[in-house]
């Protein structure tokens, strides 16, 4: 099956109260632990690159080893793998022109640190080369907290999606996605402590995600497709084994998944997952190297990261997301 676009999968997603992940992907592990997770699961899949790991891995090394995967799934699963490339986080023309250019099925333009008409503009420029390619588009509107990458924002500078711009902006732009900001936040220290509350085991608790603005939204732009950045849920279980084992990552936090799943259920179609892969690769290293020191073969370690994000994806797509089956 060759690469597909993500206009099919939202419309399933949307009606079927589900949403497809979108993991971001730098790497061969990261990428086969993630498209064999799809495999066995029979997951629709978007596998989303950003400016930095384009810069990281190059663009021929990532679409190669996507092209593998499905080709992977085929010959050894007989299983049409559907996948959607996307760009994560697009802040230029040029960069999502190149990516379009280059084989990408869908990018994003992020132009949400703009005033909202140079957003509407940059999007708009970006939809009208897309749509001349068969290739969709997501846009932004309103500005996540946190790091990822090169998009840095600070919890200040970040504001709630206005619900009342949702309409003028689609219309304007023809995006065919749109992420909104509910109280999602990038990286793993989405909240600092004064932001949560401790539960009884004395373990932070986010803020909720406003799903008031979801709704609204929602009602605004019937059918359409919505987009949740920063929405890893930083599993305390690989926190704890990253500080075990030499790591130092003190009160990082994450969205709860059952927050996750009830947005999943209403108009959000795509669920961005990056930083459970970071931790979930990383506590399975620290623990592979503290139990094996005498190990120098990166098979050895890189295999164990592999296996952790498959059963990290598995998870996301059965219990969060809810996609599993659908593909
Ligand atoms: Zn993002």
């Amino acid at each position: 099956m060759p690469l597909v676009t993500t206009k099919e999968m939202f419309k399933k997603a949307y009606h079927g109260g589900y949403a497809i992940g979108a993991f971001n992907v730098n790497n061969m592990e990261i990428i086969q632990g993630i498209a064999d997770a799809a495999i066995e699961e029979h997951a629709p899949l978007i596998l989303q690159v950003s400016k930095g790991a384009r810069a990281y891995a190059k663009h021929v090394y990532l679409m190669k080893l996507i092209e593998a995967a499905i080709e992977d799934a085929e010959q050894n699963a007989g299983f049409a793998l559907p996948v959607a490339v996307h760009l994560d986080h697009g802040d230029s023309f040029e960069l999502c022109k190149s990516c379009i250019d280059g084989g990408f099925t869908s990018v994003m333009i992020d132009a949400s640190s703009k005033s909202f008409e140079d957003n509407i503009a940059l999007s708009k420029q970006v939809v009208d080369y897309a749509h001349d390619h068969g290739v969709v588009v997501e846009a932004e509107l309103g500005t996540l907290a946190g790091v990822e990458d090169e998009v840095k924002v600070k919890s200040e500078d970040s504001s709630y999606t206005r619900p009342e711009d949702v309409e003028e902006f689609v219309t304007r732009t023809g995006v065919d996605s749109l992420a909104i900001a509910i109280g999602t936040s990038h990286g793993a220290y989405k909240f600092t402590a004064a932001q949560c509350t401790r539960d009884e085991r004395g373990i932070l608790v986010p803020p909720p995600l406003r799903f008031d603005i979801l709704e609204e939204v929602a009602k605004r732009l019937p059918e359409f497709p919505i987009v949740l950045h920063g929405a890893s849920s930083v599993p305390q279980e690989f926190v704890k084994i990253i500080n075990e084992n030499g790591g130092k990552m003190p009160d990082a936090i994450g969205i709860p998944e059952e927050q996750l799943r009830k947005a999943a259920k209403m108009a959000v179609c795509k669920i961005n997952i990056d930083s459970d892969l970071r931790v979930a690769m990383t506590a399975s290293i620290r623990q592979h190297f503290n139990d094996h020191p005498e190990h120098f073969d990166p098979r050895q370690y890189l295999g164990d990261g592999r296996t952790a994000i498959k059963k990290m994806v598995q998870h996301k797509i059965v219990d969060v997301l809810g996609c599993n089956n659908k593909a």
